[in-house]
């Protein structure tokens, strides 16, 4: 029974116990040699090293007793570990705290106990080395030292058997350390070597010998230059002896991209980061250095950052291409610059680019630009021939052909085996791979771009790659197409100015010498003729009748030239209008002056009728509109009847004044009103006694087409007449009328969008007039109204309307020529023309049909007919 309190000592001792790793281990020679040497030395039967565990003392080692271990309670050793120095009990059956002991009552029978206690580390008593007897016994004092010098030589195997365990738990540690770098290191998708201070390679991981195609024996022990390109490994040693000297740094601590050589000598896009291993050795022997090197492997970054550079090269091609075309085209080198875009794009050696034109019906192919393909001096003028666009390409079964006439791309990596293209002429550049893609628009081939001899085979991703840039090179081809059109309409004009300018000069001076010729000798007539009337010497009755007749033809003669030359004037085009704002009350005024006295003459009462608009101004010329005026009213005059009434009447219609001079005369048959515009043509009235030139109307109406608007009649025969005109009205007055002019001739007439864009280009604002109204009825047409021939021109390519409206009497370039322009035009020729022309001719007509046009309309137009057929193309233009 342990009558002993458990000390708070215990606690430590117990830890510093177990601290030592010793209980329950093997058993050790060491301490058995101890136990046999204090055996023999005290001549005891029992010894034992006992440690004392919370409820059991074990035997580390035991002599004299078979059981490793015992039941603390009631034991000796609890005693002895509570004592400061040696426990002695000379005889325990004379001692009551173990009289009773089962140990000493039973087996072993104890009588005599020494136990020495030994100590922990921390001095905690961990256990005894004790002599046992079966017989009382007593220890001298030098017996007593020698027991003490042995216990301590316990504590010492103790102390050694705990460092063991922790030098092996140390090396145990390290060991899985080391373990655990080695599988960081192999597998580390890094490279990873280790190199000395001569730069011998000690170790390197797997991911280093893939990146780098070697075998571990290849490059084990041999210098880590063998694995950089010569330009770096020359210079290795000195950087690596440099640094180990000095210090200085080139890679070392210094993460940097280099290149790495593989085995096959191709060069590794790499970045390496080197760093030495801390160690004791001696650093000036080189031999103690050791470095770290990790090598990252580049090539996907180096090959994305190739893709983004090669991406980014053809966006700069494109927008080149688009922001720069004028100045390419203009200077001719954009050919030349998409034949380099397209070699530096591709990686290739050759190439060429072309544009497909007709040619009897087949398709040819005009190169642009070409790489020089010569190998002798008369390929070389070949070759200069194709560049020049004086040779055409033809074949459409060789490897152009089936591109530019086959529409097909054509690609082949293996030329020299390839069949498809028959062989190429002796001492023409080998071609190994080719490249051929068809530049299309709108389903038709408009060009082509071939490619020949990239390092690397092309290939179907290339052709999908490039897409961007050939839809580029339509647009180009189109663009370039387009211009050469608009230079050549150009320069058409010109040409077409200058003849004009020249036969209106040539006309001008006719004119004038026929006018002076004319009227010198009738001024003659006529000044001898008054002459003669008013003479001293009286005429006789005859003579007077006969110089009046002659004074009568002189002045109808006067008028006759006068009407004439203002005719002709008006057609060599020397008669110039100044449209400016004219109020229309001040020249009906005017006019009605001068002819006040002529109605009252033939007692016609002359009326004037305004609508609400009496202030409003028109654009007119002044002069020429009161010689219009002076026409129609005398006309409305002389063939009316007997006290008829003649109204000049202006009314407003929309944006238009609305001029009419109405009679109640003879009227004019309906199969006459054709006839009725045409110089010298008087209907049959050179048969009565009115007098007239037959040229007056003429006139009126040229001088309303060079005030941009035309003359219509209404007429009953046997009740009166209509002429009447349109002018634009001016709601203030402008002020300058030439600039408004200029403006109306490009205004295009706003409306709600539509589903239909229909272009008309009349010269005539009545007659634009008369269409809008019309169109206005039909909810799916706009209607664009221009006047003249070059704004329609550039509207029909840039509006791409689906019909246009074609005045054929436009001034300058009339309407069957700009008709030819439109249908030669790539952007314009499937858009569908309709004529509309003041003439009844045949011929006319039959060269409508001719150009293409899709119907002929005289004016005055027949509107159901021409609605009709407006709904007929727009509803096939619709379907398409
Ligand atoms: P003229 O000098 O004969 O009047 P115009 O050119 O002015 O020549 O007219 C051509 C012809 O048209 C005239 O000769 C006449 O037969 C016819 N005409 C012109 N105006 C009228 C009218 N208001 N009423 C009837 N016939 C007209």
């Amino acid at each position: 029974m342990l009558d002993m309190p458990l000390q708070d000592i215990e606690g430590r001792r117990l830890e510093a116990l177990r601290n030592l790793q010793i209980l329950d281990t093997e058993a050790d020679p060491a301490f058995d040699n101890l136990t046999e040497v204090a055996a023999s030395l005290f001549n005891m039967p029992i010894v034992l090293v006992s440690l004392v565990d919370q409820h059991r003392q074990w035997f580390k080692s035991r002599l004299g007793v078979s059981v490793t271990e015992l039941p603390r309670e009631g034991s000796f050793c609890t005693y002895a570990i509570a004592a400061s120095g040696l426990f002695i009990v000379e005889d325990a059956l004379l001692d009551p705290r173990f009289s009773n002991s089962p140990f000493v009552v039973g087996k072993p029978y104890i009588r005599f106990y020494a136990g020495m206690p030994i100590r922990a580390e921390n001095g905690a008593n961990v256990g005894t080395l004790c002599l046992i007897d079966t017989q009382p016994r007593q220890l001298n004092e030098a017996d007593q030292h020698h027991l003490t010098l042995l216990a301590r030589q316990a504590e010492q195997l103790m102390y050694l058997h705990y460092r063991t365990i922790e030098l092996a738990q140390q090396t145990q540690q390290s060991n899985a350390t080391k373990a655990r770098y080695a599988a960081i290191i192999a597998s580390a998708a890094a490279g990873i070597l280790r190199i000395d201070g001569y730069g011998r390679i000690l170790q390197l991981n797997d991911s280093a010998l893939r990146m780098l195609g070697y075998e571990r024996d290849e490059v084990l022990g041999r210098n880590v230059k063998m694995l950089m390109p010569e330009r770096w490994a020359s210079q290795h040693d000195g950087y690596l002896s440099a640094y180990q000297k000095t210090g200085e740094k080139h890679v070392i601590g210094i993460g940097r991209e280099v290149a790495a050589q593989h085995k096959n000598g191709t060069h590794i896009p790499v970045h390496l980061a080197v760093s030495e291993v801390e160690s004791d050795g001696d650093p000036t022997v080189p031999s103690s250095r050791e470095f770290i090197g990790i090598l990252s492997d580049l090539r996907a970054v180096a090959a994305a950052r190739e893709r983004e550079q090669h991406e980014r090269a053809l966006l700069q091609v494109l927008h080149r291409g688009l922001t720069d075309y004028q100045a390419l085209l203009s200077g001719n080198t954009l050919w030349t610059f998409l034949k380099e875009a397209l070699k530096e794009l591709t990686y290739s050696e050759y190439a060429l680019i072309g544009e497909v034109i007709m040619q009897f019906g087949m398709p040819a192919l005009q190169i642009r630009a070409i790489s020089d393909l010569s190998w002798s001096e008369p390929t070389r003028q070949l070759m200069q021939q194709l560049r020049d666009g004086e040779m055409l390409l033809r074949n459409p079964h060789n490897m152009l052909g089936q591109v530019f006439a086959g529409g097909k791309i054509v690609l082949s990596n293996d030329m020299l085996s390839d069949m498809r293209g028959g062989a190429l002429p002796e001492g023409h550049p080998v071609l190994q791979r080719y490249l051929g893609v068809p530049i299309v628009d709108r389903g038709e081939v408009i060009g082509m771009y071939a490619i020949a001899n990239a390092a690397e085979d092309y290939d179907d991703a290339l052709v999908e790659w490039l897409k961007p840039f050939t839809s580029t090179c339509a647009l180009l081809i189109n663009l370039y197409r387009q211009l050469n059109e608009q230079r050549r309409f150009t320069e058409e004009l010109e040409a077409a100015r200058d003849l004009a300018e020249r036969s209106s000069k040539a006309k001008t001076e006719f004119l004038s010498s026929m006018s002076h010729e004319l009227r010198t000798p009738l001024n003659a007539i006529l000044g001898f003729a008054q002459l003669l009337g008013n003479g001293k010497q009286p005429l006789g009755e005859r003579q007077q009748r006969q110089v009046e007749q002659i004074l009568r033809s002189g002045h109808h003669l006067l008028n006759l030239i006068n009407e004439v030359l203002d005719l002709a004037r008006i057609e060599a085009g020397s008669t110039q209008m100044l449209l400016e704002p004219i109020q229309l009350q001040d020249v009906f005024d005017d006019t009605l002056e001068l002819l006040g006295s002529l109605a009252d003459g033939q007692n016609i009462s002359l009326q004037v009728q305004f609508d609400d608009s009496k202030d409003c101004f028109v654009e007119a010329d002044d002069m020429r509109l009161k010689q219009i005026l002076i026409n129609l009213l005398n006309n409305a005059i002389k063939y009316n009847r007997p006290n008829g009434t003649v109204i000049l009447r202006a009314e407003r219609r929309d944006n238009l004044m609305r001029i009419s001079v109405s009679d109640t005369g003879i009227g004019i048959a309906a199969d006459q009103i054709e006839t009725l515009f045409e110089p010298f043509n008087r209907l049959g009235a050179e048969h009565s006694s009115i007098e007239g030139t037959g040229v007056g109307l003429a006139l009126t109406r040229k001088l309303a087409r060079l005030m941009k608007t035309d003359i219509f009649v209404e007429s009953t025969l046997g009740q009166g007449s209509v002429f009447y005109f349109a002018l634009p009205l001016l709601v203030t007055p402008a002020p300058c009328s030439i600039a408004t002019a200029t403006a109306a001739d490009s205004t295009v007439h706003e409306q709600p969008p539509k589903q239909y864009q229909v272009l008309y280009i009349d010269g005539n604002l009545e007659s634009q007039c008369v269409l809008q109204a019309l169109c206005s009825d039909m909810a799916d047409v706009q209607l664009h109204c221009v006047s003249s021939a070059k704004v329609g021109f550039e509207l029909a390519c840039s509006l791409q309307p689906q019909l246009i409206l074609l005045d054929i009497d436009l001034p300058g370039i009339n309407g069957f020529q700009l008709g030819r322009m439109l249908k030669n035009s790539p952007s314009t020729r499937s858009i569908p023309l309709l004529a509309i022309s003041t003439s009844y001719v045949a011929t006319d007509k039959q060269q409508a049909a001719t150009l293409g046009f899709a119907g002929f309309y005289s004016k005055a137009l027949n509107l159901n007919m021409l609605v009709q057929h407006i709904q007929q193309i727009l509803t096939q233009q619709g379907a398409l």
